[in-house]
Order: structure tokens, then sequence, then C-alpha cells
């Protein structure tokens, strides 16, 4: 045998095997995918309660968090207000720190709002923000 038919094998070999990784990861995907489902029916099963809770709590924020934007809506900032917490932007954007107040919003920058949400430190300026009495011109 040349060692260039040997290559050739080699090569096809290394191709063949390849294609059979490629099935078996596919199954083991599919199989595995299964399993999670499984797994979260048991767990949802064993805590329905839990569950439940958890369920009706993040349905309640959500619908109140889609209210206060829709509340928002009627304030209009002034001309020209500039972000909140950079002061060089304009603000553009809403912020709620609170969804339960619809109408106490801190006018923000896209780039300091996704700041702030990324960061989760709303509740700094939920402190902060109204209080100072910024939004006294707002509405
Ligand atoms: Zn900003
Ligand atoms: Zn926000």
């Amino acid at each position: 045998m040349d060692i260039e038919k040997i290559r050739k094998q080699k090569r096809e070999y290394y191709y063949r095997n390849l294609e059979k990784q490629k099935k078996y990861a596919k199954i083991y995907r599919k199989k595995n995918k299964e399993k999670r489902r499984e797994y979260d029916k048991k767990w949802i099963e064993k805590n329905k309660e839990k569950h439940l809770k958890y369920h009706r709590k993040y349905k309640k924020l959500y619908f109140q968090k889609n209210k206060a934007r829709l509340e928002a809506r009627k304030i209009k900032f002034p001309k020209g207000l500039k972000c909140y917490i950079c002061s060089k932007r304009l603000a553009k954007e809403k912020h709620h720190p609170d969804y339960f107040k619809p109408l106490e919003i801190i006018p923000l920058c896209k780039k300091c709002h996704l700041k702030i949400h990324n960061n989760n430190n709303s509740l700094f300026l939920t402190s902060i923000g109204i209080k100072l009495g910024i939004f006294k011109d707002i509405k």
C-alpha cells in the first residue's frame, strides 16, 4: 500500500467518523431536551404552589409594567431635557423605578437606561430621583 492510499483512507475514515459524531450529537441533544422537559414537568408538579405563586407575581408585575408604560405616555418631557444621570445626552426614555407608580418616571438617555437595568440599581434612583423635585415641571 502506498502512502497516498493510506492518507486517503485516513481522510475518508475521518469524514465518515465526523458524520457519525454529528449524528450522535444530534441524538444526544434531542434526548437531553426531552430529559430537561421531563425534569421541568416534575419540578412544577412537585412545587405547584411555588410555581403558581411565582407565575402570579410575575404576571402581575408584567401587567403593571405595561400599564405604567401606557400611563407614562401622557408625560411629555420639556424640549432639550437632558438625561438625569449623565446630563450630557438628551433624555429620550422614561424609567420607572416603581411600576406601581406609573407617573413617577426618571428621564434618561438610552445608554444610561440600559446601564441602570443591567446594574439593577433602580433602587438608588427611587430613593433620590423624584424626591429631589426635578420632575416638578414635567407634567
Ligand atoms: Zn445618560
Ligand atoms: Zn427603566
